[in-house]
């Protein structure tokens, strides 16, 4: 049955972290949410509370972003099952850090095909659906690794620059078919994928000395995923405490 509802959002990885953050700010926006996410039932299953005590609907679910069919199966499902798809957030992502000379080849193609694949993945149908709706606002997470190339994260720089390219060229195919697509490039924010790293090193190197907070990214996927951005496309966003 088709569902219809004032606005959706179709978020990745939305059980925890960043994720789940804009989930929430995006159901105070007034979207439902479609919370994506790969192994953290529970997580995903508090991000809807969070999302329904905003007064907004939606629901969970699972498949991996980097596995062509499952997630085939479920953009499927959810084109054919709402009548219009107004956001997607392109935010499962993670890394497994190591210097290049030693990694071994499963970790490089772990973070390149969740980040790259899972673009392709969830994008390329739902783009199909934006198209024929002729608007729709696309954003993907990125990092300030992908722009100044940290030590050790050479997969992870790798997949965060390939999302920037791929997000701009997409941008410009689709500019005057009513969607858009910016990338949000954050530094050092305080999530679990940061646990154990040495955070107060890194500290020093931004100039508000101190981490964000998944809110802080949050507000301005919610603002480039708005009509307030409408004339901004191809661009990528850093939310990173001044850190360059
Ligand atoms: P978390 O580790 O807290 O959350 C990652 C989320 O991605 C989880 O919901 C996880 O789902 C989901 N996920 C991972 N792999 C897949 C997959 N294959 N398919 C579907 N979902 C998946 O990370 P953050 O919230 O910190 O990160 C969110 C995004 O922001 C990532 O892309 C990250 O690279 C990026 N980022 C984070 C920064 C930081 O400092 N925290 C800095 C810059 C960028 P589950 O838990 O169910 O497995």
């Amino acid at each position: 049955m088709m569902v219809t509802v004032k606005k959706l959002a179709v978020v990745t990885g939305g059980s925890k972290g960043i994720g789940r953050a804009v989930c929430i700010e995006l159901a105070k926006a007034g979207y439902d949410i479609v919370v994506n996410y790969r192994s953290d039932e529970q997580g995903a299953a508090e991000t809807l509370r969070a999302v329904i005590e905003q007064g907004a609907g939606g629901k969970t679910m699972r498949f991996d972003v980097s596995n062509r069919d499952e997630t085939q199966e479920a953009v499927r499902e959810i084109a054919e099952s709402y009548e219009s798809v107004d956001v997607l957030v392109n935010n499962a992502g993670i890394h497994a850090d190591g210097l290049f000379v030693m990694m071994p080849h499963e970790d490089w193609d772990a973070v390149i095909d969740t980040t790259l694949r899972g673009f392709y993945n969830v994008t390329r149908p739902l783009l199909e659906k934006m198209i024929f709706q002729k608007h729709g606002s696309i954003v993907s997470i990125s990092s300030v690794a992908a722009l100044i190339g940290n030590r050790g994260q050479a997969n992870y720089a790798a997949a965060k620059a390939g999302l920037i390219g791929a997000s701009r060229a997409l941008a410009s195919e689709v500019a005057r078919l009513g969607v858009r697509v910016n990338v949000v490039a954050p530094g050092l924010i305080e999530t679990e994928m940061i646990k154990g790293a040495p955070i107060e090193n890194i500290k020093t190197l931004i100039p508000m000395a101190r981490t964000g907070k998944p809110e802080e990214v949050a507000k301005v996927v919610r603002f480039l995923c708005s009509d307030d951005a409408s004339y901004m496309t191809g661009q990528v966003v850093s939310v990173n405490g001044g850190m360059f």
